[in-house]
């Protein structure tokens, strides 16, 4: 790493801090953006929070980190936007940018010439990803999912690539993750490039409890120490994460009115019933039972169930530790 971090026309010197706006080149958005650049030298980890505008746990977790950490604490350089999809944050809509509703998270790496969410992907994998060590994309359950924490850290780019992210997702306070299979998102395009890179998920339901934004700030601190940008070693946790296999994300087959059985973080037996849809006048139409033993990772906690959205997310446990 040079003495002075320069991107998107922007100069940080080394140990000094930048709080800016960052315009998303030919719009009028704006996202929120701290710079650090650490007084000694060390790796550069980029941090988006806030990709899905309602997912507040990891949105405040990244102010505030922002707002907290100073240069002389960190070895290397720390970005962190806070958050990304600022239309999405105010408008609090779940998952989508508002003006051309489209998933972020699923358009990476984005185009110049697209619209506002194709821009947003672009300037951040064409501008950041290349200068970064470590990626790590703060989520939450969103506004309509109740989540259990639990960590994804990438399967398909190299082995090499899957185990550094691995091994920084096991740093994490949680009993959870996911080794995941896809290829759209924009970790999962970070780690194609050869970047690894992990996404968090930790509260939701449209809460922003504070217990939650200080286990990610924890989070977050454990992840520096691991890559060595903070002089103290790794903290002891209450849980070490397990993988959780076989993820099933069971879908509404037909718009009704939701009653889940079981909450996040729940054991479910195969055959045991999950929740079902009802009509309007409270007559069951579907009984969704479990197709497998497992734990649920989130579940949705309204009574409004259009068709197509997620009712429940649930695997199974790994049983081998190495
Ligand atoms: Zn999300």
């Amino acid at each position: 790493m040079s003495e002075t971090l320069s991107v998107c026309g922007l100069t940080i010197e080394r140990g000094k801090k930048l709080r800016t706006l960052l315009p998303v080149p030919d719009t009028a958005v704006q996202i929120p953006l701290t710079i650090i650049n650490g007084a000694e030298d060390g790796p550069t980890l980029l941090i988006t929070a806030g990709i899905h505008g309602g997912e507040y746990p990891g949105i405040a977790a990244a102010m505030e980190l922002g707002k907290d950490i100073t240069p002389e604490e960190v070895k290397g350089s720390l970005i962190i936007m806070h958050p990304v999809n600022v239309q999405g944050f105010w408008a609090r809509r779940e998952f989508i940018v508002p003006e051309d509703g489209k998933n972020l998270n699923r358009v990476f790496p984005g185009d110049p010439l697209g619209t506002l969410a194709d821009k947003t992907a672009y300037l951040i994998s064409s501008n950041f990803f290349p200068l970064a060590d470590f990626f790590v994309d703060m989520h939450s359950g969103d506004i309509h999912e109740s989540l259990h924490p639990y960590v994804y850290y990438p399967g398909q780019p190299t082995p090499e690539i899957e185990k550094q992210s691995r091994s920084v997702a096991k740093v994490l306070d949680m009993e959870y993750m996911v080794r995941s299979l896809a290829t759209g998102g924009a970790y999962n395009y970070a780690a194609s490039q050869g970047l690894p890179s992990i996404l968090i998920e930790r509260g939701g339901a449209g809460l922003c409890l504070q217990e939650d934004i200080e286990a990610y700030k924890e989070d977050i601190c454990n992840i520096m120490r691991k890559l060595k940008m903070f002089a103290t070693p790794v903290r002891p946790r209450h849980h070490h994460p397990r993988d959780v296999e076989n993820l099933i994300y069971l879908e509404a087959e037909a718009t009704g009115c939701w009653r889940h059985h079981i909450h996040s973080g729940d054991f479910v037996y195969e055959g045991q019933v999950l929740g079902r849809i009802t009509d309007l006048f409270g007559e069951t139409i579907t009984t969704y039972y479990a197709e497998q033993t497992g734990v649920v990772l989130y579940v949705c906690p309204a009574l409004s169930a259009p068709k197509g959205t997620v009712l429940v997310a649930y695997g199974t446990i790994r049983e081998d530790e190495e």
